[in-house]
């Protein structure tokens, strides 16, 4: 095919194959493709509040939402203004902008326990920062995150990461060298016992805790109750920090993130998706005390030449401007509404299965038991998932095409959508039920 005829093949089979020439594995983030279920994943040309259209004109009810960020719905009237207006002004400066400064005000306003903020690109970049200037800030190396959490493809977080390290099954990553591992502490989640007893070998070289404030990377699971206040307490006493990483949580299941849920203090936190509006931004943050640590007004160094770009803030600005009390609660209604279609599909079905949430994150997993750790998560029957999820697809429903991942609800969600999803639901459940463990 000459590159005239390829510029014109549509269709997304046609465009994967085009794509898996020039492009590894076809996707630029691994969590796009589809090898836990199979197939050709969907190339999406445009998206309207609840609705997504792939390049063969089909039309999805969004269930994964950009992995977090459009909370709103695609292309909400507010948040395309602001990019219109601020792209119209310059794209890049490469000096500070008023904006930034709206933008960390926002944030520190809904999030009390953030003083400070300094925005970059990507959750990535702000988990990797913030891990730095915690270890900058205490002077210690090691670092504790938990097994399934997902902070990003930072080296020294990527240890038994959720997201798209679960769903392609990767114990580990190769890159990633053993010194840059062997800091890294991973310890089940939800189990506090773990934490103190690591805290009583290694306590004074611990630097930090990292926790998803709720875990949604390996499925959605909240912390059982007192998990997040215990990290608070362990940390406390041993002089280590608690980052609380909100990247997926933030701004999503309430004005204020997790922290609004359960009020539990972070040293520092990290966001991205929803206060991105979209675009390339996240954003880490905290204690004022920790984050004069960072250059220039500290040692710890830390630059973007994009970080606070002006089209990007505009548009996470406009997002958290326009998700009011209305916003937060068609979320949660939308993510019970979800959660009950799912269910009752499925015990219709004679499916085993739990509906589980972490404020408005939702995921089903194919067991009877209670899902409270990466173990559970792994140990439920997760060959039913992808059947399950094209019989979605193909009736018009996209959910994350992974039973790692959990499922995005927006604001847009509709009757319509609804009823769309409600259709889909039997047929799926059928197919679950239907499935045949793999020998
Ligand atoms: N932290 C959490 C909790 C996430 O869910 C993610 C991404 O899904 C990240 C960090 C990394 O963010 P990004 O993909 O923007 O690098």
């Amino acid at each position: 095919m000459t590159a005239q005829e390829q510029a014109h093949v549509r269709g997304s089979a046609a465009l994967f194959e085009r794509a898996k020439a020039v492009i590894p594995g076809g996707v630029n983030s691994p969590v796009r493709a589809f090898n836990a279920v199979g197939g050709t994943p969907r190339f999406m040309v445009s998206g309207l509040g609840a609705y997504l259209w792939d390049a063969d004109d089909n039309r999805y009810v969004d269930l994964v939402s950009s992995w977090g960020p459009m909370i709103l719905g695609h292309a909400h009237p507010a948040v395309v203004d602001a990019v219109r207006t601020a792209a119209t002004s310059g794209l890049s400066f490469g000096t500070p902008t008023a904006g930034e400064i709206d933008l960390a005000e926002e944030i520190i306003r809904r999030v009390e326990p953030v003083r400070q903020v300094r925005l970059v690109n990507s959750g990535t970049e702000a988990t990797m920062s913030a891990i730095r200037l915690a270890r900058g800030f205490t002077g210690r190396k090691r670092i504790i995150k938990f097994a399934g959490c997902y902070h990003g493809h930072v080296d020294a977080l990527l240890a038994e990461a959720g997201s798209g390290v679960a769903t392609l099954g990767l114990p580990t990553t190769p890159g990633v060298t053993g010194a840059q591992a062997e800091d890294t502490l991973v310890l089940p989640y939800n189990d506090l016992d773990a934490v103190r007893a690591a805290f009583a070998e290694h306590g004074p070289s611990i630097a930090a805790v990292i926790t998803e404030a709720a875990a949604g990377n390996m499925g959605a699971i909240a912390p059982v109750e007192g998990f997040n206040a215990g990290l608070r307490e362990i940390t406390r006493e041993h002089g280590a920090l608690l980052v609380m990483d909100e990247v997926m949580t933030g701004f999503r299941v309430s004005a204020s993130g997790w922290h609004g849920i359960d009020g539990v203090e972070g040293d520092l936190y990290t966001f991205g998706k929803v206060m991105s509006g979209g675009l390339p931004a996240a954003a880490f943050g905290g204690r004022a005390d920790i984050m004069g640590h960072l250059a220039p007004a500290g040692p710890v160094y830390q630059a973007g030449t994009l970080s606070g770009n002006p089209v990007a803030v505009a548009a996470g600005l406009a997002t958290l401007r326009a998700a009011d009390a209305d916003v937060y609660r068609a979320l949660d209604e939308n993510a019970a509404r979800l959660g009950t279609l799912l269910g009752t599909a499925l015990s219709e079905a004679g499916v085993a299965h739990r509906v589980q949430f972490a404020g408005n994150l939702v995921s089903v997993f194919f067991t009877e038991d209670p899902v409270t750790d990466y173990a559970g998560a792994k140990a439920a029957q997760t060959w039913r998932f992808p059947p399950f999820f094209h019989a979605m697809l193909d009736h018009g429903v996209y959910p994350p095409p992974s039973a790692f991942e959990a499922w995005f609800v927006s604001a847009a969600l509709d009757d319509a959508a609804f009823e769309q999803i409600a259709a889909a639901l039997p047929k799926a459940a059928a197919a679950a039920a239907a499935a045949k463990e793999p020998a």
